[in-house]
């Protein structure tokens, strides 16, 4: 059960890489801003969370995708790298348009762990950013 998810995993990331120079044509004003919210919250729950961990600059490829992160560099833990990564592909390849918000969808397109992380991460920031009077930079849950 296990290896047949990270099987499935695997296959999942070579799809994602060989249909990466396209994938980022799916890129419009709401991913767009999606993906700054979940770049945003990764990057907080890390700094918080993660301070043990070895960090690494979140490689960005492409310069569309460097735009929706707002032209910065991201420093995330390589599980950090991970789930954004994950996040950032499932944002793109969402088969709905327009995009619902990720809560309110019947679909759960996150892989087994994925989700669950995602939404500790999202709950984390969310609560970070409120406590520390930055509403501005919430936006909205995603998850
Ligand atoms: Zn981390």
């Amino acid at each position: 059960m296990v290896s047949l998810q990270i099987n499935r995993e695997c296959q999942f990331n070579r799809r994602v890489r060989e249909r990466m120079p396209k994938i980022f044509d799916r890129l419009d004003s709401k991913k767009s801003k999606d993906i700054r919210v979940l770049g945003n919250f990764v990057s907080i729950f890390c700094r918080e969370n993660h301070q043990a961990e070895t960090k690494y600059t979140f490689p960005i490829k492409d310069d569309r995708l460097r735009h929706s992160l707002g032209n910065k560099d991201l420093i995330l833990c390589p599980d950090c790298q991970k789930l954004l990564n994950h996040g950032i592909a499932k944002l793109l390849l969402c088969p709905y348009d327009p995009k619902p918000m990720c809560k309110k969808c019947p679909t759960h397109c996150y892989a087994p762990g994925y989700r669950e992380k995602v939404r500790e991460v999202m709950k984390f920031s969310g609560l970070y950013l409120v406590k520390h009077g930055r509403l501005d930079l919430m936006v909205h849950y995603l998850f």
